[in-house]
């Protein structure tokens, strides 16, 4: 199926317009195929329109507010004149100051450092976030980006169908196009990138005003009085994390002993501690069974019998593969008893010439995995060459306060596997320029090889820990040992010194043969 050397060019359709289905247009057309994307929502797909765009955008708000529970230690005075029911909503959408600001610009209690005043719980600034105005800001960000996409697809000439594709055997997709009737696309090869929706609960019926799901919560004007957040893996605790930074009153419900099951436990564990401290309620082992609206909000049974009353819900319990009512199955393809397409590791699906990418085939819910099996996908059917998907050195990031990022193995697995490897975990707290910025909660961790010494995977635990993974990542992914590592120069001070010190210490404990 090379698109070389041939006279009439490859015809590939893409189906989803997400990471998984863009990117592997834009690799498609690079290796001189036609390509057609077909989409029925949007370019950039959920990622960019409802999940990945909105949510980091909204936590880039909420970030703020983080910092800022830590201005008083740092000196800045927080002073009880300030009448906080005045108007001081600040419009995040025209570039304002920050929403911190109309403290600072008032006029400071000299020697107030530690005084009450001083120490204002940060669900006081609520009163300075417009929750309309962020949302507006979150909403207007995700359209311009998935219109950048859209406009670099078209320059690369990919064409682009509007409508909902289904596979009308293994080499045609048929598409519905809005407004009725359909179109017909012969395809040499398909490249199914369908994403996932959010899943609901037949007895907690999402309404998109007060029983939201992760893609409705833009929609709110007004910041949650009381947001029960049902679901403790990375999006209910992401979103937890970031309406309880925004000042809303969060309760997370979970129905396992802690948040963020498989994810670092110690990692988890300082997590919920820090939702705890910052007054968030945290259900454990707390399994939600319905939500149901009342005259002023709504109220979750547990399945114990307890009733959480809030002013909204946001159910968070997982997603579900984009799969069904596509003519799949009838083509051939195998599909998994959770609905998602079943792949090989170079993107294949039971049906020569389909391939697959992204949350449809359930690999690994990232952006980053659906547009390297999209890449892949392309690569083998135009004939470039393929690497298969190793999963093994994918990083991973969860936008908490503080964020939590992970590469290579997880201390789980080398337990698991029982594999031999050394340890050691650095507080973030020793760290000079933690201290000077106020930081205290958060860790690094790395795990090597006893012998070799090679960086086989780490934690980071940080404020922006999605950025500080990256030389963990590297060594990873490069097979670093931790004397490469303890080797290179970092600043002084910096959060990154708190990982060269790491590898120093594990080096110093590394026995060679
Ligand atoms: C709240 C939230 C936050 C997240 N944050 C992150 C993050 O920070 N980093 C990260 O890496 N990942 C994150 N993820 C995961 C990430 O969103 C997904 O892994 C990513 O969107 C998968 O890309 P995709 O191309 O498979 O699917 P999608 O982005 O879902 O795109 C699929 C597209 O296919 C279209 N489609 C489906 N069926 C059809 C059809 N029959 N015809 C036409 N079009 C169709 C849909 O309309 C959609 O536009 C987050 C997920 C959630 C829920």
């Amino acid at each position: 199926m090379s698109a070389e050397n041939t006279e009439t060019p490859t015809h590939v359709v893409v189906v989803g317009g997400g990471p998984g289905g863009y990117e592997a247009a834009l690799v498609a057309r690079s290796l001189g195929a036609r390509v057609t994307l077909v989409e029925r929502q949007g370019m950039g797909g959920a990622a960019v329109l409802t999940d990945v765009v909105p949510s980091k955008t909204l936590i880039a708000t909420a970030e703020w507010m983080t910092i800022a529970d830590r201005a008083p230690e740092l000196g800045i005075r927080v002073p009880d004149q300030l009448d906080l029911t005045g108007d001081v909503s600040v419009s995040l959408a025209t570039g304002n100051i920050p929403v911190v600001s109309p403290y600072l610009a008032a006029s400071p209690t000299p020697g107030a450092a530690g005084t009450p005043e001083a120490t204002r719980p940060a669900s006081d600034l609520k009163h300075f976030v417009d929750l309309r105005a962020v949302n507006a800001r979150v909403l207007a960000l995700a359209g311009a980006q998935s219109a950048d996409i859209r406009g670099r697809l078209e320059r690369e000439g990919v064409e682009i169908v509007t409508g909902t594709g289904r596979l009308d055997g293994p080499g045609r997709v048929v598409v519905d196009v809005p407004g009725g009737g359909t179109r017909s696309l012969e395809a040499d090869a398909v490249l199914l990138a369908l994403g996932a929706t959010p899943r609901t609960l037949p007895t907690a019926v999402p309404d998109g005003d007060r029983i939201l799901t992760w893609t409705q919560v833009y929609n709110l004007t007004e910041l949650p009085e009381r947001l029960i957040v049902v679901g403790s893996g990375v999006t209910g605790a992401e979103f937890a994390g970031a309406y309880n930074a925004l000042g809303a009153d969060v309760v997370l419900v979970s129905s396992r002993d802690r948040v963020l099951p498989g994810e670092d436990e110690d990692a988890a564990e300082l997590l919920e501690g820090v939702f705890r401290s910052r007054g968030m309620t945290v259900m454990s082992r707390s399994r939600a069974e319905s939500a149901v609206r009342t005259d002023d909000g709504v109220a979750v049974t547990l399945a114990d019998g307890r009733v959480v009353h809030g002013s909204h819900v946001l159910i968070a319990v997982g997603a579900v593969p984009s799969t069904e009512g596509l003519g799949l199955e009838e083509a051939g393809v195998r599909l998994s008893a959770s609905g998602h397409v079943v792949v090989d590791k170079v993107s294949r699906t039971s049906v020569r010439g389909v391939y697959a990418a992204g949350d449809c085939t359930g690999v690994l819910p990232l952006a980053s995995v659906a547009a390297m099996q999209g890449r892949i996908a392309m690569h083998h059917a135009l004939g470039g060459g393929v690497s298969p998907l190793a999963l093994g050195t994918v990083a991973a990031n969860i936008f908490t306060a503080p964020e939590i990022a992970t590469v290579g193995y997880s201390e789980e697995r080398l337990k698991a596997q029982g594999s031999r490897y050394i340890t050691t975990t650095l507080p973030l707290a020793r760290n000079p320029r933690a201290k000077m910025l106020g930081m205290r909660d958060g860790f690094v961790k790395l795990f090597a090889h006893p012998e070799a010494g090679v960086v086989l995977g780490g934690v980071v635990v940080a404020p922006r820990a999605s950025e500080l993974i990256f030389p963990v990542t590297l060594a990873v992914q490069h097979r670093l040992t931790v004397d490469d590592v303890a080797s290179a120069f970092t600043i002084y001070p910096s959060l990154s010194g708190s990982i060269a010190e790491a590898a120093r210490v594990l080096d110093a404990r590394v026995t060679p043969h």
